[in-house]
């Protein structure tokens, strides 16, 4: 076990380093886009919030989570997942259920399904998290402006389920090594393209195959219209076959944020990781 983890941890704090250039890229990119516009845009690249200001109002508590979230909680999912993937899952399932099929494919190829099979494994927990573990989901929705370093505005114990679900999702449907590292990288990056601060959505019938920033923003829109929609990232297709698509092309939602309890909640890192714990010590 010891071999395995010093085998993976260069991988692992590397892969968040690589995570970390491309945000940061990404996030400055966002600043010089076109100023906000309050319309779904079609044409110009332009912003939704303002873009001219780098430490915006929650940048200090985003860029706390964005860390805490890559550095720690991302290290001990992937850590765990090794873990269980050797002494839970192996023993019970010795061998993975479509290996040979998806082994034989070509490199783009199981990309592909990859990627299918990662989304899907974040959309169930996604659709469970907003039934049954709202109160850690709602700090990722308790943002009221969408930039990519709200994509990891989320929980520990919201981020781990994410991590060890989908890692261990592509281990089961037979992915192996680069495969699963991959993707779970694009997939993790796409989450941070769709929080963009970017006016930006696809067409028909694109947007009803893969998620847009406009789309996912629709997720995080405190209009009733919208509540428990898109619970997809990356292949909005989920949310058609599951009767969760919600994207009016032509508009912007006019508020984000929670719809609930938004008065006494919480505004600082402390105080959010918390907060779960003291709902659950209430009841
Ligand atoms: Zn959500
Ligand atoms: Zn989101």
């Amino acid at each position: 076990m010891q071999d395995i983890i010093a085998e993976h941890l260069d991988e692992l704090i590397g892969s968040s380093w690589a995570f970390i250039i491309y945000a940061g890229f990404f996030y400055i990119l966002s600043r010089f886009v076109d100023p906000p516009e309050s319309k779904a845009s079609s044409s110009s690249l332009k912003a939704v919030h303002n873009n001219k200001v780098f430490f915006h109002k929650d940048f200090k508590l985003e860029s706390t989570y964005f860390f805490f979230n890559l550095f720690i909680t991302d290290i001990l999912g992937k850590l765990l997942t090794i873990f269980m993937t050797l002494y839970f899952l192996v023993p019970i399932l010795p061998h993975q259920l479509f290996a040979e099929f998806i082994q034989s494919q070509n490199f783009a190829v199981q990309l592909l399904i990859g990627l299918l099979i990662a989304d899907a494994a974040f959309f169930f927990p996604h659709w469970f998290a907003h039934r049954f573990l709202w109160p850690y989901h709602s700090i990722h929705h308790s943002a009221k402006e969408l930039r990519w370093l709200t994509a990891l505005r989320l929980h520990p114990v919201d981020h781990l389920s994410f991590v060890i679900g989908g890692t261990i999702a592509l281990y089961i449907f037979g992915f192996e090594g680069e495969a699963i590292v991959q993707a779970i990288f694009i997939h993790g990056a796409y989450n941070l393209f769709v929080h963009a601060n970017i006016n930006l959505g696809f067409p028909r019938p694109l947007c009803y195959i893969l998620g847009s920033p406009n789309y996912h923003r629709w997720h995080h829109a405190s209009d009733k219209e919208a509540i428990d929609k898109n619970f997809a990232t990356m292949f909005s297709l989920f949310d058609v076959i599951f009767c969760s698509y919600y994207y009016p092309r032509d508009k912007l939602p006019k508020t984000y944020g929670l719809y609930d309890h938004s008065k006494n909640y919480p505004k600082n890192f402390t105080g959010q990781i918390l907060y779960p714990f003291q709902r659950i010590k209430k009841k």
